[in-house]
């Protein structure tokens, strides 16, 4: 089973195989930890991102979907991009946010990686309730199906971090 950790902190300083990107569908770069990753890898993650919008994904990465990059200058090996859903107080779209996390880790174990961080999408900008977005990374992580070992939640605040150490004592 993956082991989960979790460490309170900017994930473009973590040296993992792959860190995950809360990117938008567009792939442009953005605010948040989007904008951190783009602005600390350096251009060649952008042109990775351009390249595929020319290519595979004309349309976008949708949401709860996965894509990996080159990391540029970052200390990991790839950038795995992935959409979350926005938060909807009406519309349930847990199924996505989960799907974001199970996808990014099916394109770690494509890629050969074994250890991947990531930060909690979207609970950010995209509004998710931070306890109910800590929940539902925590368990799709230990739910899923993979190859990859080690699994480090890289949280920014300590609002975020508090979150993930409560879900993650109630999962184990
Ligand atoms: P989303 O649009 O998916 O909500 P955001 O980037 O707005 O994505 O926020 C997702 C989470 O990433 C938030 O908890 C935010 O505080 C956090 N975050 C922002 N910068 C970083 C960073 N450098 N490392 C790790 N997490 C970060």
């Amino acid at each position: 089973m993956v082991q989960v950790t979790l460490k309170r902190g900017d994930i473009t300083r973590v040296e993992v195989d792959a860190i995950v990107n809360a990117a938008n569908s567009g792939l442009r770069g953005g605010g948040g930890v989007d904008g951190a990753i783009h602005a600390a890898g350096g251009r060649e993650i952008l042109d990775a991102c351009v390249q595929l919008r020319r290519t595979v994904l004309p349309g976008g990465l949708p949401t709860g979907q996965a894509v990996a990059t080159t990391a540029g200058r970052l200390p990991a090996r790839h950038v795995i991009h992935v959409v979350g859903p926005v938060y909807d107080p009406v519309e349930d779209r847990s199924a996505l946010l989960r799907s974001a996390y199970t996808e990014a880790l099916r394109v770690a174990d494509d890629l050969g990686a074994a250890s991947v961080a990531f930060p909690a999408v979207s609970a950010g900008a995209y509004g998710w309730p931070l306890d109910d977005a800590a929940r539902l990374a925590v368990t799709s992580v230990l739910g899923a199906t993979t190859a990859v070992r080690e699994v480090r939640f890289v949280l920014f605040d300590e609002r975020t971090h508090r979150a993930f150490t409560a879900a993650l004592a109630a999962a184990s």
